[in-house]
């Protein structure tokens, strides 16, 4: 029997991805928000599922530790790993990646200091906006960095707005579109590709319908 590990992203992603699992017909041996573990088997034989965190995921899947994962396309244009395909866009936990800038604040015209954690997008970004940018690696709560001057901007994930409005910051342009996609191991597509894509087909299909 073929051995299916799927790797999903904890926290929001996962809360959107287990609707989809279920009417892919795929659901966890026990209640994964109860539990301190981090592999699930499910109630498809040969199938088990792991909970990462999101930055982990293509990891994971790029060296074939999973067979097919979930992640934020955020993360996904992050990593700029190989060693995957994306053939599904899940259409959930939709939201976009901007750049943010203190209300009424003036335009930089010189060099500009971003704040992100997003630093390789934002590197391909300023850059093909001709912009000279220098870029400092947060790891959360970046809406402080321009209250505390620590940088002009940031880039950073917008769903609401309500975080940025919460701290007297406005959205400005507009980087890229993000929801969760399903990525697959290049190899695994090749060694499983019968369980894989029954998978990867009833995911689609599950989507399809929602
Ligand atoms: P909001 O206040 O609704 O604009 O949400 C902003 C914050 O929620 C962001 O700074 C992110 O940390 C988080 N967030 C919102 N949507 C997503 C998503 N789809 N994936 C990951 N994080 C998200």
């Amino acid at each position: 029997m073929t051995q299916i590990t799927l790797a999903l992203t904890k926290g929001r992603i996962l809360k959107e991805t287990l609707p989809l699992l279920e009417a892919a017909g795929i659901v966890p041996a026990e209640d994964i928000f109860s539990s301190r573990k981090l592999v699930f088997d499910t109630n498809r034989e040969g199938l088990r599922l792991l909970i990462l965190r999101g930055s982990d995921v293509p990891t994971y899947v790029q060296f074939g530790a999973a067979d097919i994962g979930v992640a934020g396309k955020d993360v996904l244009l992050e990593h700029q790993g190989d060693g995957y395909y994306e053939p599904l866009d899940l259409g959930i936990a939709s939201c976009k990646l901007m750049t943010a800038v203190p209300v009424g604040a003036p335009t930089q015209t010189g060099r500009l200091r971003v704040a992100t954690k997003y630093i390789n997008v934002a590197r391909q970004y300023y850059a093909e906006q001709g912009r000279q940018a220098d870029l400092i690696k947060l790891y959360g709560a970046m809406e402080l960095a321009p209250i505390l001057d620590l940088a002009h901007e940031i880039v950073d994930i917008v769903d609401t707005g309500n975080t940025l409005k919460a701290n007297g910051l406005v959205p400005r342009d507009e980087i890229a579109d993000i929801s969760s996609r399903l990525i697959v191991n290049k190899a695994a597509m090749k060694t499983k590709y019968a369980d894989i894509q029954a998978t990867v087909d009833a995911l689609q299909a599950a989507v399809a319908k929602r």
